[in-house]
């Protein structure tokens, strides 16, 4: 049984970016959703009980056909948003830029963070619909991509795989009260409250 995660900080800890209302919200209501659905689906099939969340989304192809999709969009929900709320911090202990080595790297690869800025930006404006945005590393080097629906790029459905360092969510629902239309402007809030300590353990770990 998976079970919602509690928040390293409060509802209201992310206004520079997220209002406390969407917080409630998204983590009571559509992560827990998210929980309760993949236990669901789960509890159908006894061989899958004794898997991990990562084991189970991982190999969304090797699943049994009757529970794949709910379990690719539930557990990949579950795991994008426990995912989601480690990588944010409120935006008074923000550090508003790259640290260590993941610095480096993105100096590296991008050039600059304003150009991984743009990058991400355009993948996060850019994803049809409903999705994510993601810095991920594969083979050692950091990409910026872009998944449908619940997919990530641990997924073997995902055209782009890698490990996640990064990732916006960009549903309606993560920033419709406040921003309505304007994603955008909720991308470039993003950066306001990125936890980039926890993207550079990500990155070295
Ligand atoms: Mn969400």
């Amino acid at each position: 049984m998976f079970s919602l995660p509690e928040l390293p900080y409060s509802y209201d800890a992310l206004t520079a970016a997220i209002d406390a209302q969407t917080m409630e919200i998204h983590h009571s209501k559509h992560h827990n959703a998210y929980v309760t659905n993949l236990n669901t689906a789960v509890g159908k099939i006894a061989d899958l009980q004794t898997k991990s969340l990562e084991q189970l989304i991982t190999k969304v192809n090797d699943l049994p056909a009757d529970v794949r999709t709910a379990i690719r969009n539930n557990g990949g929900g579950h795991w994008n948003h426990a995912f989601f709320w480690q990588i944010l911090i409120s935006g008074d202990k923000a550090k508003k830029k790259p640290v260590g080595k993941l610095a480096e790297a993105v100096d590296r690869r991008f050039g600059s963070f304003e150009r991984l800025k743009e990058e991400f930006t355009t993948a996060a404006t850019g994803r049809f619909g409903s999705g994510w945005a993601w810095l991920i590393l594969k083979e050692g080097e950091l990409y910026v991509t872009s998944t449908p629906n619940q997919d990530n790029p641990l997924m073997d459905v995902a055209e782009t795989q890698g490990k996640p360092i990064l990732g916006l969510d960009v549903w309606e629902h993560a920033y419709y009260l406040r921003y309505q239309n304007r994603r955008p402007e909720y991308v470039t809030n993003f950066w306001e409250i990125v936890n980039w300590e926890k993207a550079e353990e990500l990155f070295v770990g």
